[in-house]
């Protein structure tokens, strides 16, 4: 080593801490986000010094949790507030309504009167059902779709990401860039936040998400005939973003057991599919579809639509992506 030159630089450290000693200490930025998988994109354009917290504890369901008293003080002390919409957090709708959260208050998901689907699927019949429960809200945010470059670089990708009924956008890699954009513009007009890196941050993403998608669908090429059937409706923008054959959702709503009717047409789909993969969830663990499922040739795969034991990393949304692909390619 050379000490000629270890001399300045130690006391140009030196003069650096000084110097950060003297100055204000920098505010600091909040974020709360509804579920994990908002906070991994996120951590994907933030920069560390910004925090992020979801609300939905592990183990838990957006569509029945209850927000705990502290959670309501963390939602006070954000800087901003993500959530997809009420179709999805149900629990946060009418107190994200209030005066004292509006401006702070993002919701990701664009409500759109136009709800015709370009790719029919297996349950239209049951997702269009579960939606009419719902209200359709307008979003302070629309997302209508994606741009131009998404729909001319992939031809076998043509669903309508703007217009389809199922809530549960962030597990499509588009939508999530869509979100990831919008979550971008909203960290860089708060004070505290350094808009250049967090533009950076985004395009860093984009790039690796896309090459990310790109491999996804290779190691998904096997697959596109295997008959999959998933716990709840979570996984269908998944199937058809990467043209998977969903044959069925087991319930319409997962906060409830499903009806004997139901019940029964299901388990005439999968008698019907002959062989197939049954997508299982860690947040619903009742077991009534087992008994269904009795003496049926089914594989059982899980994944996880929360991302529960994904680090909260800048990587940590394409590692989502692939924990997913990981799932489908259990049905093997
Ligand atoms: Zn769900
Ligand atoms: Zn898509």
């Amino acid at each position: 080593m050379n000490t000629q030159l270890r001399l300045p630089r130690a006391a140009f450290m030196t003069g650096l801490i000084t110097l950060a000693a003297a100055l204000p200490a920098a505010a600091e930025t909040n974020i709360v986000t509804s579920i994990k998988p908002l906070e991994l994109l996120v951590r994907a354009v933030a920069t560390d010094d910004v925090t992020v917290t979801s609300l939905v504890a592990p183990g838990g369901s957006p569509h029945n949790y209850t927000l705990r008293p502290s959670q309501r003080r963390a939602l006070e002390q954000a800087d901003a507030i993500f959530w997809v919409g009420p179709e999805v957090e149900s629990f946060l709708t009418r107190l994200l309504a209030n005066n004292e959260f509006s401006g702070r208050t993002h919701q990701l998901m664009g409500q759109t009167d136009n709800h015709s689907e370009e790719a029919p699927h297996a349950d239209d019949d049951q997702s269009r059902e579960h939606n009419d429960h719902h209200e359709h809200q307008t979003g302070e945010e629309k997302h209508n779709g994606h741009s131009d470059e998404h729909a001319q670089t992939d031809d076998e990708h043509n669903h309508d990401h703007g217009t389809g009924d199922d809530p549960h956008i962030w597990v499509d890699p588009q939508h999530a860039l869509e979100m990831a954009r919008a979550i971008a513009q909203t960290l860089s007009k708060l004070d505290s936040t350094n808009a250049q890196v967090i533009q950076q941050n985004l395009q860093a993403f984009e790039q690796r998400l896309n090459a990310r998608e790109a491999s996804i669908r290779e190691q998904l090429e096997p697959l596109q005939n295997r008959k999959l059937f998933s716990y709840h409706s979570a996984f269908t923008r998944f199937a058809e973003h990467y043209g998977l054959q969903l044959q069925g959702v087991l319930t319409l709503n997962p906060a409830l057991s499903p009806g004997a009717k139901h019940i029964a047409e299901v388990q005439n789909q999968l008698k019907q599919a002959g062989s197939a993969c049954l997508l299982t969830e860690p947040q619903f663990n009742t077991q009534w579809w087992k008994s269904i499922t009795e003496g049926l040739d089914i594989t059982f795969s899980t994944w996880d639509p929360l991302a529960t034991d994904i680090p909260a990393t800048p990587e940590g949304y394409e590692q989502f992506q692939q924990s997913i692909a990981d799932a489908v390619l259990n049905c093997r």
